[in-house]
């Protein structure tokens, strides 16, 4: 592969990974964030995995969430605002052999990120996406984000929000070509690793909205949810999360749904009364275009730069004898 193996990358000693292995700087967000959950949950699949943390890289924007790189003992790149999806890209592109994950919130993905969100989805390259959404911006210290309900008040609206909330999941379920989109609460542990452990087997761009505790800003949105299980809808299929007992217990309300099908995942999406969380949609015959951009990778140096300067050479300026 070119500037990889032949030319200066070193192989790893064969070791077993521990949770150290994976843990980096202390985490500085708020006691009590539902953030905690979610990089507590990704450091312990990354260890389950085994995944090389030399070969493992979190991607991410602006926001609270967006620190995640700085706590995971793995490649990183903490980028800009609404920037995660394009500079994971181009990692996938030239790097096949690495796992790598995305971390936005609901401003970082659903507003200024939005049309880097409908295209990364689209062009479903090999990624697993986190929304971390709390329905707030929480860094920039209480605004109304794309994903506030109607009438909590923030500072920029300060006598309530005023457009409907963005679903972030019949967005992405919306969009040509979509392959793995699910959802899950960071206060349930298992069906949190679960789903973030499905995510990452899917071959394409796993879509997971993650309902997120901001217990700063928003502690109200998703207490009564936290309190109140019947208010879930635990959707269930082999294709998609199965929780062992005595987890899936704790759900009276469970629905076996085939991941496959669109429509009923859109019918599912839409639902007010409930928060569905489970799979969706999966779908792995879905194009990827990480399948188009790896092609290439195995020219050496010199055969890319003949090609280079084999391109440059069709615009050379002939001189008259
Ligand atoms: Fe977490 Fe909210 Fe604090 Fe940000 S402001 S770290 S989202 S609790």
């Amino acid at each position: 592969m070119y500037g990889l193996k032949k030319e200066w990358e070193i192989e790893a000693p064969a070791r077993e990974c521990t949770l150290e292995d994976y843990v980096g700087a202390e985490a500085r967000w708020c006691p009590g964030c539902g953030d905690h959950a979610v990089l507590s949950t990704v450091q312990r699949l990354a260890r389950d995995l085994q995944l090389p943390p030399e070969k493992t890289v979190v991607v991410s924007g602006i926001g609270c969430s967006s620190r995640f790189p700085h706590y995971m003992k793995t490649y990183g790149f903490h980028g800009l605002h609404g920037r995660a999806l394009p500079v994971a890209e181009g990692v996938r592109s030239r790097r096949p052999d690495l796992d790598i994950f995305v971390v936005t919130g609901d401003g970082d993905c659903c507003a200024i990120g939005a049309g880097h969100w409908i295209h990364g989805i689209r062009y479903n390259m090999d990624l697993t996406i986190l929304l971390l959404d709390n329905n707030v911006y929480g860094l920039t210290k209480n605004q109304t984000s794309p994903t506030s309900r109607v009438g909590e008040k923030s500072n920029t609206q300060p006598h309530g929000s005023f457009f409907a909330p963005l679903n972030p999941i019949s967005v992405v379920l919306g969009i040509a070509n979509a392959s793995f989109v699910a959802q899950t609460v960071d206060w349930n542990p298992p069906h949190l690793y679960a789903t973030i452990r499905a995510a990452h087997e899917h071959k394409g761009a796993s879509f997971v909205r993650v309902l997120q505790r901001c217990p700063h800003f928003s502690s109200h949105v998703f207490a009564p949810v936290q309190e109140d299980f019947s208010q879930m809808l635990l959707m269930e299929s082999e294709r998609g999360v199965k929780l062992a007992e005595p987890i899936r217990g704790m759900f009276p309300r469970t629905l076996e749904h085939d991941p496959r099908d669109l429509s009923k995942a859109r019918e599912l999406a839409d639902r007010t009364d409930v928060y569905p969380i489970g799979v969706f949609y999966k779908n792995d015959n879905a194009s990827r275009y990480d399948t188009v951009t790896q092609q290439g990778l195995e020219i050496t140096r010199a055969e890319k730069m003949a090609a280079i300067n084999g391109m440059l050479d069709r615009f050379a300026v002939q001189g008259r004898n």
